[in-house]
């Protein structure tokens, strides 16, 4: 007959499989220490804990600024848009070559992150911005489309403009072979190589696309709404604006933190690359700002926009710690920094952000 202990006794294939299972649920837990923004090999659906406390903040706070394009009244713009005296034909054309870039920049830059970088993003704080950066994206390409419905334009016309009007053709070229990295199926992180061809797409999206080539279009229509014309699609596009330097901002730290990470892929080689990516970049800029504005216009005229991208530019390079490529280039539309510098999402559109936030108020009956 078998005595007390020797049936409570655990055999020893018993104990073996206790330690198994201990084994697995530690390798399984995430550990903070575990966690990287690029091939971080812990469980990316365990987003806590909390490491990335950046990305996460980020995240309630773009949730916080969410808004809806058909909530602007555009009843104004249309009665403008309509009548011929409203607007000179120089304003009509920046409004036009502005939604020719703009309608489909969105469509690409959501591309790329639900195509690409999400697959190759490991910290699931990160994945989790990305995700409302996508719907973000979503509304954007929106807000386009509602305004190009609002006032009658040709849709044909405005969403073909980044086949069919060169200056926005060839910022849409510049850009594609970056997206198209990390989109391809085959692509992969893990190497220097590749881990590199990564931080120059984020780069590219985050400093050139995001952070670069937009805005020329926004100052254009901000400008506009500045003298009280358009001032429904302005207000979009300060919506949009926010949410853009927001998206900027979230780049450049999950850029930073992956050098931080990875300091072996920041090689003079590789800064010199990027540094002519750049420079590029604001002359492709400065080109479809002459296009939209062949002659001076809202007070506006091509030469400060070349002061002006080079300010960007300068400000970008500062950002991820390059070095400046314009040192003394100033910024000529002061008033711009002061609509980005606000403390957006805690008190520009007030109204907005509370009613978002009253949503779990809703009455069912
Ligand atoms: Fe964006």
């Amino acid at each position: 007959m078998l005595t007390f202990e020797e049936v409570a006794a655990p055999s020893a294939a018993d104990r073996a499989l206790a330690e198994a299972a201990a084994r697995h649920i530690e390798t399984r837990r995430v550990r903070v220490e575990d966690k990287l923004i690029i091939n971080g090999k812990a469980d990316v659906n365990q987003l806590v804990p909390f490491k990335y406390n950046w990305a996460w903040d980020k995240y309630l706070a773009g949730c916080a600024n969410h808004w809806m394009p058909q909530e602007v009244n555009m009843q104004r713009d249309i009665e403008l848009w309509k009548n011929p005296n409203g607007l000179t034909d120089d304003e009509r054309l920046i409004v036009i070559r502005n939604l020719g870039f703009f309608s489909t920049a969105d469509s690409l830059a959501a591309n790329n992150i639900v195509l690409g970088t999400y697959r190759h993003i490991t910290a699931p704080e990160c994945r989790q911005y990305l995700l409302r950066q996508a719907f973000d994206e979503a509304i954007h390409t929106h807000a386009y489309q509602y305004i190009v419905e609002s006032l009658g334009l040709d849709e044909g016309e405005i969403f073909n403009a980044y086949h069919e009007i060169k200056s926005i053709a060839e910022k849409d070229a510049f850009l594609m072979p970056f997206i198209d990295t990390l989109t391809n199926p085959q692509f992969k992180t893990g190497s220097v190589e590749n881990d590199q061809k990564l931080l120059k797409s984020l780069i590219v999206f985050a400093c050139i696309m995001e952070g670069l080539f937009f805005y020329v279009g926004f100052v254009q229509i901000l400008a506009l709404g500045r003298q009280n014309k358009l001032v429904g699609a302005s207000e979009q596009y300060q919506y949009i604006l926010r949410d853009e330097s927001m998206h900027c901002n979230f780049g450049i730290d999950m850029i930073n933190t992956i050098k931080l990470e990875n300091p072996h892929l920041w090689t003079p080689e590789f800064r010199q690359e990027i540094s002519g990516l750049i420079r590029r970049a604001v002359d492709l800029e400065y080109a479809y700002a002459e296009d939209t504005m062949p002659r001076g216009v809202l007070g506006l005229n091509a030469l400060m926009f070349k002061e002006y991208l080079r300010f960007i530019a300068n400000r970008r390079c500062q950002q991820i710690g390059l070095d400046l490529l314009f040192p003394g280039a100033d910024n000529p539309f002061p008033w711009m920094s002061e609509v980005i510098d606000l403390k957006k999402e805690k008190n520009f559109f007030e109204t907005r952000v509370t009613e978002y936030q009253t949503g779990g108020t809703l009455s069912w009956d």
